[in-house]
């Protein structure tokens, strides 16, 4: 069996409403119970060991709980699980190998886009997916206390914000230079409190 050395988990947080990432290895697991929690403080569940069994307890955004048994075969090996709440099949998030978490999550944010609203979709795709592989690898940040950085989208541009501090960065995304502008960025980490146009930084910024 191969062990894959690093985890990557995905996980929708109810109470900031935010897409949260979590990565762990195996050898972090010498305790029986590891809670994971979200940048904004929330405890969004743990995962606790039994046996041969890994069981995830995850928190639903409509209160109920949720228990996912996974072989330890799965935990570690499978490329992706998708976690889905018992009743209405939603989707809570994914774990698996970073990569694959990553493009399921750039699907999973472009499926709920209604083309219609944007000028350019592909455009508006692209972006948002280059900007959740930088936010997967904790590449997109805020100096400030307490970041909390989402991404908005509207018809011709992106804007990300840290709802803790109020910073932002505004990305127009409505041709091919804008996505060139983005993909030039390997890193955003904002500064507090800051107000930037993408189009006035010459160079990563910061
Ligand atoms: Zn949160
Ligand atoms: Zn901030």
């Amino acid at each position: 069996m191969v062990v894959s050395s690093e985890r990557t988990m995905a996980l929708y947080c109810p109470a900031c409403e935010k897409l949260q990432y979590h990565v762990f290895s195996l050898f972090e697991f010498a305790s029986s119970l590891r809670p994971f929690q979200c940048k904004c403080g929330f405890t969004q569940g743990h995962i606790a060991k039994k046996r041969k069994r890994y069981e995830i307890r995850l928190l639903c955004p409509s209160g109920d709980r949720v228990r996912l048994l996974y072989t330890l075969r799965e935990f570690w090996v499978a490329p992706l699980l998708t976690f889905y709440s018992m009743d209405d099949d939603e989707v809570l998030g994914f774990l698996g190998n970073p990569d694959d978490v990553e493009s399921a999550v750039a699907n999973w944010n472009s499926e709920g886009l209604d083309e219609e609203e944007f000028l350019e979709p592909e455009i508006i795709k692209e972006i948002l997916s280059y900007l959740q592989k930088l936010a997967g690898s904790e590449r997109i940040g805020c100096q400030c206390d307490m970041p909390s950085v989402g991404i908005d989208v509207y018809p011709d541009k992106v804007e990300l914000v840290c709802s803790h501090c109020g910073s932002a960065m505004l990305m127009g995304a409505t041709s091919a230079k804008d996505v060139k502008k983005v993909k030039g960025l390997e890193e955003i980490i904002m500064e507090p409190s800051s107000y930037t146009f993408l189009d006035e930084c010459f160079k990563p910024v910061f």
